[in-house]
């Protein structure tokens, strides 16, 4: 069934019912991402397949064990496609001895980190 209903929400403390229902179609509310279990989407894979094909020069692996081929091979080759390979997670993962450079925190403080970094370069 598709059902074009979207919203967004500051956080899901106010939610009484889980999965939470649609009110257009009855059926139930979902995050916009990709669950365990399910296929990528068809055009995701098609711009993933086309980013390959060109080329790339940077690749970051962020808060992901990188446990799916179509994570791990961009950045397990990244030396064959001549690009950085950089891991952000706190933990060992399948694609940590690929990385060029490690950042062993997680995701949100090493983001909040790189972006303070990035706007601190640009003053
Ligand atoms: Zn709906």
């Amino acid at each position: 069934m598709h059902c074009d209903y979207r919203t967004t929400v500051d956080d899901y403390a106010g939610l009484t019912t889980l999965p939470p229902p649609c009110p257009l179609c009855l059926g139930y509310l979902r995050p916009a991402v990709v669950l365990f279990g399910e296929a990528l989407p068809r055009a995701a894979l098609t711009r993933l397949q086309a980013v390959l094909d060109q080329g790339y020069e940077l690749v970051l692996s962020i808060g992901t064990t990188s446990t799916f081929p179509y994570i791990a091979h961009p950045f397990s080759y990244a030396h064959d496609y001549g690009a950085l390979a950089v891991e952000i997670n706190p933990g060992e993962t399948h694609v940590s001895r690929f990385a060029d450079i490690r950042w062993r925190l997680g995701a949100a403080a090493a983001l909040e980190a790189l972006w303070a970094a990035l706007e601190s370069s640009q003053a």
